[in-house]
């Protein structure tokens, strides 16, 4: 199968082409179809999978072979959890366009919104945006909705995890119906299938697993060490295994920065991406990870969710998150095609409980391991004090104001579910009202 084959012209194929893509991925084959022919589409994908181009290219067709006034309204909005995303598929956009009469453009939060509305004002295709950003802009009157042909929700369940959900209706309440709605979620908790019921008409359902997943092993290993100890240990775990690129999770912003700090401190380069990092500091970070002048990225669950981080060898859990779904996002960061990743957890006595959610949802055992010189010594505290413990990790999302992009995560009840795909609502005319403000 080629990309021709999938009906994209030749300006499109020429574009992939040189981006080095040799043939469509499996979501790219299952999407790009349905979306040229103008279906609304709920899809299963996460980061990895090529998702970006599965829904930007058919796009991109609609919106060159389409006639539009001179004006150019905006046609085409692709909403994202973060910035960080955002200007990764703004990148991809501007790619794919490059033989294309389009004009496109992102927007969010975080920087100097005049030049945004200056080049929205200039009239624009296609946008990518946080919804935060995006409804100001709106407030503001620099840009309108009336025209939108194609709403493209990317990372969805992210979205609703940070809060996002009456933005993103309030949004929509200012397009036209009859449009054509796509929906890209890595997970399916009931409230992303109630957001797609709102939204989606009819959709096909497409799933997609990582590029590499069949190739892809993920051993995961447990090593029990004390809190105070996890530092020290992380850093010979780096050091005796002369890892290049290694991916560290910590919970909270300010672990990052510890851990961080120490890492530096022993010889080891490193640094922390997390929302309290400025744009500038962020998109650094990410680029000396890349090209290897740094080793360790350290970064919290929001700030490396949707980032297009290579698949690694190694990925650190220095902390279990307290939402078992996360864990299963972390450590699809590692692997590599033909290779087993290692998604390795340092895990003290107070997360034990967070360990048993995280093996109810993998349906499978973590095997533990205790290291000669790094015995634990702390105890378990009891049933009631773990949940204590636990409930202090996580910050409540106070959701409303939405003015950043990449805010605290709301603390999920965890559930169990897996990334089971969601039945379409197939009882749903095309003419049905998305609904307003929700939740
Ligand atoms: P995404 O899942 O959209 O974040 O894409 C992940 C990575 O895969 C990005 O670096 C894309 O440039 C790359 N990619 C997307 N489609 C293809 C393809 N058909 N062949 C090879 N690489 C691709």
């Amino acid at each position: 199968m080629t990309f021709s084959d999938l009906g994209l012209s030749s300006a499109l194929v020429k574009a992939v082409e040189e981006k080095g893509y040799a043939k469509p991925s499996p979501i790219q084959e299952k999407a790009i179809p349905h979306i040229l022919e103008g279906k609304d589409l709920l899809a299963s994908a996460q980061t990895g999978t090529g998702k970006t181009a599965g829904f930007t290219l058919p796009v991109l067709q609609h919106l060159a072979e389409t006639k539009h006034p001179k004006y150019r309204p905006l046609r085409a909005l692709v909403l994202t959890p973060t910035r960080e995303l955002a200007a990764q598929v703004h990148d991809n956009v501007r790619e794919y366009s490059k033989y294309l009469n389009i004009k496109s453009c992102v927007v969010f939060g975080g920087v100097n919104a005049k030049p945004q509305i200056a080049t929205l004002r200039s009239g624009v295709d296609i946008l990518v945006a946080t919804p935060g950003r995006l409804l100001d802009l709106h407030d503001r009157k620099a840009v309108s909705f009336k025209r939108i042909d194609v709403l493209i929700l990317d990372e969805a369940d992210r979205m609703l995890d940070m809060g996002f959900v009456r933005d993103i209706n309030k949004l929509i309440s200012f397009m036209p119906e009859k449009r054509q709605n796509l929906l890209f979620s890595a997970t399916f908790s009931n409230d992303i299938k109630k957001l797609a019921a709102g939204i989606l008409k009819n959709p096909v359902s497409v799933e997609a697993e990582p590029q590499n997943s069949t190739a892809k092993k993920v051993t995961h290993k447990v090593y029990k060490v004390d809190k105070n100890r996890k530092t020290e240990f992380t850093i010979k775990l780096i050091k005796d295994g002369n890892w290049k690129q290694v991916l560290v999770f910590t919970r909270t912003k300010h672990g990052a920065n510890k851990l961080t700090q120490k890492l530096v401190k022993a010889g080891v380069p490193s640094a922390a991406i997390h929302g309290n990092k400025s744009q500038g500091a962020r998109t650094k970070a990410l680029r000396n990870f890349k090209d290897g002048s740094i080793k360790i990225l350290v970064a919290t669950d929001i700030a490396a969710r949707g980032l297009d981080i290579p698949l690694l060898p190694h990925v650190i859990n220095f902390e279990l998150p307290n939402v078992p779904e996360d864990y299963v996002h972390r450590i699809g960061r590692t692997g590599r095609a033909g290779a087993a990743g290692e998604a390795i957890s340092l895990v003290c006595s107070e997360e034990t409980e967070y360990q048993s959610e995280i093996e109810k949802l993998l349906k499978e055992k973590l095997k533990s391991t205790i290291v000669e010189g790094f015995e634990p010594t702390d105890t378990a505290p009891p049933k009631r004090a773990a949940s204590q413990s636990k409930k202090s990790f996580g910050r409540k999302n106070k959701g409303g104001n939405s003015n950043s992009s990449d805010r605290n995560k709301s603390k999920r009840k965890p559930h169990f579910k897996g990334n089971k795909s969601v039945k379409p609502n197939s009882g749903r005319g095309r003419t049905g009202t998305p609904k307003k403000k929700r939740s």
